[in-house]
């Protein structure tokens, strides 16, 4: 094949150099994916044997994309290459040698579900309050240990991670951790975590195990190698120490998983590692716009640890980025799908060519709605249509029974949850009473102490008048008031507010994103039913047409959280939410590091756009049924102003930030670390000169730079000609942006 004819310079010297370390680490969309694609190629026409080439991929998406892409070059070959998922291949691996470390061969994988479980077994065992210890935090804690390879050990004698979890008021989570991975083994289980740590034990400790598989792996590939934690790098290392034909790619600036143990620092270490490493750079890129491509370049120049790159782009300049500006998150919804539709229809594109990305998944609910209304199909990517969310489906669940209270499934979902004692064997009974004595399950329910001895049938008859109340209060009150209500009784909120993993938060976030929804429900003047019936109704139509619309193929929007965006492309990307406190995420900032994780994050988004990015952000959002006002994201203010187009004025508005529950949660910035940028503030560190003196303005262009005796430097964006009085929108330096009338206004033009 001729490489040359396909890649750039750079990119075929990559290809080409098969033996020995190489690293590339450059910008986003320069055909980092690419190049390692047409390696693999070239190593099997190369006559390497594909079962001697292992490539580790983020997804197992991916796998299969790259897979198929080098299939087309060297035919059915392909099939027999190590491709995959650090976790699906390592699966594999110890599928076969598992028994070496004591696991059957046939060990199951607990998934995250089962893991939970487990940890609330041992809770239960160990006297442990569950509130404290919650399991998704437990889980997260061990998650971390073991990607550090932290054994249960290590753990326990750690005077460091022991002080942790005491200044933590958790001092069991080592014996939680030994209980666990205890019971694991018994049960002959991995989970997640497991298949990575356990790899590790088993190279370690079975050193002709680890020499098998390095002689196997001639050539070791690492695709977005930023995001790989210390586990998965060891991994890498060990299988290349051999041969040390070990190649990765990725990009520093879009390393978006430090939460989850990824590690930078793996690029440096590498270096060391391999002292004989071949660099490549790769500065092109294939991907955007040149609009697009800068744009992006003058957003990640913000963070201070970045390796410095030149990224370009030789592809057309490209329109600029548009912003909207919308009054609320519905609005935002309806000038997002109607601009999808517009393009659509305007460029004769396919709705394959659109992608919705955003921060946080609650986030989903508008423009999904949006788009329905439209008639646009669209599907959600690594994650669950809104209304398919566990604690979506749970709230509707309390919904339907106040409702209907005969409604099973939703009784048997909510009966025990949150826990208030039913347990199995007394729910097996009910449904056996209700079989035999002809009733319905409820009725047996609401009349529990006459099947039940009174300690079984206690907490069932208070559930019991828990809906009953519920009814009541759907009687007099809207669908928001009472499902409000509801959410808050139940006991739902608090249970989901006392898990603070991310889990956790997106599904707080979902829950009040819901309320949101049946607010808007409420407030909608075309409506005259606003019961709790009624929005009910409303949305089993929808949940119906969602599982109609996942089955049918054909072209869909793509809706996403940038983090699943990671690696992939589309034509035109919208990046909603653009707001202080939703992208920066005001859960997510403590420190300057956490701030430039989100920036990171924000470069990813810009750049997966091939021609066209649009941005939008809405002034007011609702929180738990309450109208607040929102700021504009200071990550907007940081694309370099020539590269945008703001669509409406977009001066900054209204006082904003985290506001209250009305459930007396307060969400605040957990620190005050990483204030925003000033905006509406004056004080600058801009002082006029002693000369300085006011110019003629009558002849200002847009694009001139001026100086302000309080704003400092600044360029003309826009002028305005108002009944005779001129407004200049001007983008000050130090201050953003600032409307002045020119009569008024002293400025110098430089
Ligand atoms: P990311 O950082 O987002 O993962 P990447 O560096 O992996 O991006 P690729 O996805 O490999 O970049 O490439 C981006 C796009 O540019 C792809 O559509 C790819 O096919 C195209 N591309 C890359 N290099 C070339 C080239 N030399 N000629 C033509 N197209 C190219
Ligand atoms: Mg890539």
């Amino acid at each position: 094949m001729d490489y040359h004819a396909l890649l750039n310079p750079s990119q075929a010297a990559a290809v080409l150099h098969t033996e020995g370390p190489c690293m590339i680490i450059a910008g986003a969309g320069s055909g980092k994916t690419r190049v390692l694609t047409y390696r693999i190629a070239h190593l099997l026409e190369k006559g390497v044997d594909p079962f001697n080439i292992l490539a580790l991929t983020f997804t197992n998406k991916a796998a299969k994309e790259m897979r198929a892409r080098i299939e087309k070059v060297v035919g059915p070959n392909a099939k027999n290459l190590w491709m995959g998922t650090f976790h699906s291949i390592f699966a594999r691996i110890l599928r076969s040698e598992a028994d070496k470390i004591g696991y059957p061969r046939s060990f199951t994988i607990y998934d995250t579900q089962d893991s939970k479980t487990l940890i609330g077994q041992i809770l239960k065992e160990l006297e442990l309050d569950d509130k404290l210890y919650k399991p998704n935090m437990v889980l997260g804690r061990i998650s971390a240990a073991k990607n550090k390879l932290i054994s249960v050990q290590q753990y326990l004698n750690d005077p460091v991670i022991r002080q942790d979890d005491e200044a933590a008021l958790r001092p069991k989570l080592g014996v939680i951790y030994q209980q666990y991975a205890n019971r694991c083994f018994k049960a002959g289980a991995m989970d997640f975590d497991d298949l990575l740590y356990q790899t590790n034990v088993l190279f370690k400790d079975h050193p002709d195990v680890l020499n098998k598989y390095q002689n196997m792996f001639r050539y070791v590939m690492v695709d977005e190698y930023q995001d790989t934690n210390y586990s998965q790098y060891l991994i890498a290392r060990k299988l290349a120490a051999k041969e040390r034909n070990i190649c990765v790619v990725g990009d520093d600036a879009q390393s978006i998983y430090a939460f989850r143990g990824a590690d930078i620092q793996n690029i440096l270490n590498f270096e060391k590692d391999y002292p004989e490493l071949q660099v490549f750079k790769l500065e092109q890129n294939y991907r955007s716009t040149k609009n697009i491509v800068r744009a992006a370049n003058s957003v990640i120049k913000n963070n201070q640890a970045q390796l410095r790159k030149d990224v370009f782009s030789d592809n057309e300049e490209g329109p600029l980025i548009e912003v909207f500006k919308a009054a609320s998150d519905n609005e935002e919804g309806k000038l997002v799908a109607n601009s999808i539709y517009e393009d659509k229809m305007n460029h004769h594109l396919s709705y394959d060519d659109f992608a919705i990305l955003y921060r946080t998944n609650a986030q989903s609910r508008a423009m999904e709605e949006s788009l329905r209304k439209l008639n646009i199909k669209y599907k959600i990517v690594g994650g669950l249509s809104f209304y398919q969310r566990k604690e979506i489906k749970d709230l509707v669940a309390y919904l339907r029974l106040t409702v209907n209270p005969n409604d099973e499934q939703a009784l048997r979902r909510v009966i025990n949850y949150p826990k208030r004692g039913i347990g199995d064997t007394t729910i097996a009974k009910l449904i056996n009473a209700a079989e035999e004595s002809n009733h319905t399950i409820w009725e047996v329910v609401a009349n529990a102490d006459q099947f039940l001895p009174a300690r079984a049938a206690n907490p069932i008859v208070d559930f019991a008048e828990k809906i009953k109340a519920y009814t009541a209060v759907a009687a007099k009150d809207d669908a928001f008031e009472a499902a409000k209500f509801i959410a808050k009784n139940s006991g739902l909120i608090e249970d989901l507010y006392a898990d603070k993993s991310i889990e956790g938060l997106s599904r707080y976030e979902n829950i009040q994103e819901l309320l949101n929804g049946i607010k808007a429900f409420v407030e909608d003047p075309e409506r005259e039913d606003k019961t709790l019936a009624s929005f009910l109704q409303d949305i089993a139509l929808v949940t119906d047409a969602d599982t109609k619309d996942a089955q049918s193929e054909g072209e869909q929007v793509t809706l996403m959280t940038i983090h699943s965006a990671k690696g992939l492309e589309f034509r035109n990307v919208y990046i909603v939410g653009m707001e202080e406190n939703l992208f920066p995420s005001q859960m997510m900032i403590t420190s300057r590091a956490d701030l430039e994780e989100e920036r990171r994050l924000f470069y990813v988004a810009i750049t997966r756009a091939e021609k066209k990015l649009t941005l939008s952000y809405a002034t007011s959002r609702y929180q738990w049924g309450n109208l607040r006002s929102c700021e504009k994201s200071r990550f907007l203010d940081e694309i370099d102003p020539q590269f945008v187009d703001f669509k409406f004025s977009a001066g900054p508005v209204g006082s904003a930030g985290p506001g209250e529950s009305p459930f007396g949660h307060v969400f605040e910035r957990r620190s005050n670390l990483v204030p925003p940028a000033p905006r509406k503030t004056v004080a600058t560190k801009y002082s006029p000169p002693a000369d300085f003196k006011p110019s003629d303005t009558s002849n200002l262009q847009t694009g001139q730079r001026v100086e302000h005796p309080k704003f400092g430097f600044g360029t003309v964006t826009k002028l305005e000609d108002q009944a005779g009085s001129v407004k200049a929108i001007i983008l000050f330096e130090e201050v953003g942006e600032k409307t002045l009338l020119l009569s008024f206004a002293k400025l110098r033009v430089h």
